[in-house]
């Protein structure tokens, strides 16, 4: 099924077209690669299906709602509850143990904290960093950073996670484990995953790929790698 629907997106930075009328479609499960050249609109598109960004013109329906039109208090919302965003440098809060950082995203929703930090260990688990939870974000490596964030991203079991090149920071081993944990998670939890990338590596892991070149979609296609439900 669908969740996830952009339909004729512009979007510009001042005078900078960055989106000029892009189409997509994201189903449930689905790990969706979106490729293309630095400065092709592939950050752009993704914070306009996330609801961080309001396109200037065209829709974005999430499970049968307009969240464009939402106002920035019902995004925000909704980016702490069925959208889980991985921004690009994790943004790990320094002052917090690991697994209150992951934790977060539920405190802020009123979970309870027993509650919030034994679901936030779960999930470090899931990404083979639970040893970690105690330790402060300054203490890990730039791969544990990254697994802690990923983790954070997902505790509250989003319907879509977004993610702006979440191997860049990556060497490629590290890269690959991460991508094979977040096929788990797909296909464990319905989760869909889009993923900015310019990485053909990170592409081989994604049934779908949304290539853009110019601010334009010129490529949207299932690649062959099986499918998450497979
Ligand atoms: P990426 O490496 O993913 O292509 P960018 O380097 O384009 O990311 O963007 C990193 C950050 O800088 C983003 O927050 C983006 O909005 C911002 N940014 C990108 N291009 C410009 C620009 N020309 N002027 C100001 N900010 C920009
Ligand atoms: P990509 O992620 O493919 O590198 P972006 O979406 O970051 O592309 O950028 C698309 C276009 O919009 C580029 O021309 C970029 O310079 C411009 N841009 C992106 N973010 C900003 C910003 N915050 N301010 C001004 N221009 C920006």
């Amino acid at each position: 099924a669908t969740v996830l629907t952009g339909i004729d997106l512009e979007r510009a930075y001042g005078k900078t077209p960055a989106l000029r009328g892009v189409s997509c479609a994201v189903r449930a499960g689905e790990i969706v690669a979106i490729t293309g050249p630095s400065g092709s609109g592939k950050s752009t598109l993704l914070l306009c299906l996330a609801g961080v960004l309001v396109p200037d013109a065209g829709t974005v329906t999430y499970d049968g709602r307009r969240i464009d039109q939402l106002p920035e208090g019902e995004r925000s919302r909704l980016r702490r509850t069925e959208l889980g965003v991985l921004f690009q440098f994790g943004q790990l809060i320094p002052e917090l143990p690991v697994a209150e950082n992951v934790a977060l995203p539920l405190l802020l929703s009123g979970a309870r904290r027993k509650a919030a930090l034994a679901t936030a260990t779960e999930w470090l688990d899931r990404f083979g960093v639970a040893d970690l939870a105690a330790r402060y974000p300054g203490e890990l490596s730039g791969g544990q950073k990254q697994r802690a964030s990923v983790a954070r991203a997902l505790v509250t079991d989003p319907r879509v996670l977004f993610a702006d090149e979440p191997t860049g920071a990556l060497d490629s081993l590290a890269g690959e484990q991460l991508l094979t944990q977040l096929t788990r998670v797909a296909r464990e939890n319905g989760t869909a995953v889009l993923i900015v990338t310019h990485e053909a590596q990170v592409a081989a892991y994604a049934q779908r790929e949304i290539a853009l070149w110019d601010g334009a979609v010129v490529d949207d296609g299932l690649t062959d790698a099986p499918t998450a439900g497979a």
